[in-house]
């Protein structure tokens, strides 16, 4: 079920409990700004999430309440992972679904790194 990406951020939400050590991880990556982590479903050959470490929801809020310093830090970290995962050189796919119409599920924003093989066409048709 999407969520609603307008109600206020619920610091129950799983990516939070992963965040504070709650709940256990597949981690590729971490920084001040970000953790990253392996997706419990993957859907290709390397789908990785990216997450900031801060209180957002998703995009929407993100991009209009973080400060400088966390959205470069967190762009920086999404780079530093797919280049880690070795993904640079043939390419890879971000996505960060927001709300009902992405289909948000988690209520943490978070941006997917899609890899490892040609990914074909950019939505289902
Ligand atoms: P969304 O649809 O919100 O963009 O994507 C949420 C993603 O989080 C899904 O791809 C789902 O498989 C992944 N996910 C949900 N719960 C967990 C979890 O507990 N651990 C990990 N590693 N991934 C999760």
């Amino acid at each position: 079920m999407p969520i609603d990406h307008r109600l206020p951020y619920d610091p129950d939400n799983i990516f939070a409990r992963i965040l504070r050590g709650e709940v256990p991880c597949n981690k590729v990556y971490e920084d001040g700004h970000a953790l990253a982590f392996h997706d419990i479903a993957p859907q290709a050959p390397v789908h990785v999430l990216v997450i900031p470490k801060g209180a957002y929801v998703g995009w929407d809020d993100f991009a209009a309440r973080a400060p400088a310093e966390a959205i470069a830090g967190f762009v920086r970290a999404v780079g530093a992972v797919a280049r880690q995962l070795g993904l640079d050189g043939e390419g890879y796919r971000l996505l960060s679904n927001l709300g009902h119409d992405g289909g948000q599920e988690v209520p943490h924003l978070h941006v997917h790194i899609f890899g490892g093989r040609a990914l074909g066409p950019m939505l289902a048709r």
